[in-house]
């Protein structure tokens, strides 16, 4: 399989233009991986290929959740192609929340799965919440890394930016280093144009 940044390209997941960032930096590219996963056999085959890395690592884990909205369904596909639970947490009112009748089990394993680990902030907070309910978080998992932690296989660096914990593995399919700027600082704005919020006209 072609390497991840060439399969982001191939099927419009790979954004190029001048992006308002949930940070409130600008940046000239955005990975947009709902592009990636509207297509259930290319999201479980990289799901596979995850999973492989996962077990590599000699990872034992029990169940997959996942932050909403953007991680349930590359955790869903994870969990299907390692035959294991997957439950998810989500935002109400600003606060992450376990619902839905989901449950955690004392000492149950968990990998939290993320599309996209930026900070990691959401996938902390899912963290959180599995801990508090008396499991166990074993790892992290995602399709791609923004550059900002550290990831175990590819052996990236972890940046300050960082909000997972060092003594948890990340494991991701690849890593995507983009520069971002200052809102103040911005050669883009610079150069007369505006900064969209991805998500928003199209893209
Ligand atoms: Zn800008």
């Amino acid at each position: 399989m072609a390497n991840l940044e060439k399969i982001y390209k191939k099927f419009g997941a790979y954004l190029q233009g001048h992006f308002l960032l949930s940070s409130g930096k600008h940046s000239k590219f955005y990975l947009q991986s709902a592009k990636i996963l509207e297509n259930p056999y290319l999201a479980g085959k990289l799901c596979e290929r995850l999973f492989k890395i996962i077990a590599k690592n000699k990872i034992k884990f029990d169940s997959i959740c996942s932050p909403a909205l953007g991680g349930i369904l590359a955790g869903y596909e994870l969990a299907r192609v390692s035959s294991k639970r997957f439950i998810f947490t989500e935002r109400v009112d600003g606060v992450m929340t376990l619902r839905r009748g989901f449950s955690v089990k004392e000492n149950e394993k968990f990998i939290i799965c993320e599309d996209i680990i930026t900070t990691g902030g959401s996938a902390l907070e899912s963290t959180k919440i599995i801990e508090n309910l008396g499991g166990k978080v074993v790892a992290f998992a995602a399709l791609a890394n923004r550059g900002f932690c550290a990831v175990s296989n590819l052996k990236t660096q972890r940046k300050k930016e960082a909000k997972l914990p060092s003594n948890i593995p990340l494991f991701t399919l690849g890593n995507f280093d983009f520069e971002i700027y200052e809102a103040s600082d911005c050669p883009l704005c610079k150069e007369g144009t505006k900064a969209i919020k991805p998500g928003s006209r199209g893209n």
